[in-house]
């Protein structure tokens, strides 16, 4: 049976760069469960759901296809056959998902998708990494290797910002600030560090020296 390294923490704490450094080191499948929150909020969008409306959400969160592509070299997600990989990143969508993923009906669909694949890379792979705000909590609590990721505010306000080529920081850290509220405030699988996770500050630390440590960790 392959092994499962769970990885939760706010926006911006390095969690996919490091989930995915470690999948490609360890030659595991890698799990993105963010974008897969995106995906349904981009699906609502589409389809002029009013995100806002949590009973019209539910009504619908069972109609959108998302497939996932687990290979950290070439990761993908599909909505019904369509490549969304970059209409998820949107600012519309950003703005949208922390309330879409408040929805209990969307998260027990999504959230028992994710443990399908996790199962399936079980079996069929060396073990997989999945990274998220309730992976160390809800989904696979069990995982042997359970972290909590974290930075700074403004460590990740300038992550953040690089990667979305924005000069405006301030603005930047203060959209990651609302969202890591929100995603920390709802009443079903809100973000908070697991009793028995391993908190780990990347602040200071090169991307390549965390994925070091949880390569070890998982070594262990
Ligand atoms: O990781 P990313 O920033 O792409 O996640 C987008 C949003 O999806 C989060 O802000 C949160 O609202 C939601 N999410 C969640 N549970 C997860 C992963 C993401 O609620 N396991």
């Amino acid at each position: 049976e392959g092994i499962v390294i769970a990885i939760d923490g706010p926006s911006g704490s390095g969690k996919s760069s490091t989930a995915k450094g470690v999948a490609r080191a360890r030659e595991l499948r890698y799990l993105d469960t963010g974008a897969m929150y995106r995906a349904m909020t981009w699906w609502m969008i589409q389809h002029q759901v009013d995100v806002a409306d949590a009973a019209a959400v539910a009504a619908r969160s069972a109609e959108p296809v998302i497939t996932m592509g687990t290979d950290p070299e070439a990761p993908t997600v599909r909505v019904d056959g369509t490549d969304v990989a970059r209409a998820i990143r949107t600012d519309e969508v950003t703005g949208r998902v922390s309330t879409v993923s408040a929805v209990p009906e969307v998260r027990e669909r999504l959230v028992a998708l994710q443990r399908d694949i996790i199962a399936e890379a079980r079996r069929d792979a060396a073990g997989i990494v999945v990274e998220g705000r309730d992976i160390t909590t809800v989904v696979a609590p069990e995982a042997p290797v359970r972290l909590y990721l974290t930075a700074s505010a403004q460590a990740r306000a300038v992550r953040r910002s690089k990667e979305n080529r924005t000069s405006d920081v301030a603005a930047t850290e203060a959209a990651l600030a609302l969202r890591d509220r929100l995603d920390s405030s709802r009443a079903l699988s809100p973000l908070t560090q697991a009793e028995d996770s391993l908190e780990l500050d990347s602040s200071g630390l090169s991307l390549d020296e965390v994925v070091a440590l949880v390569v070890k960790l998982a070594d262990e």
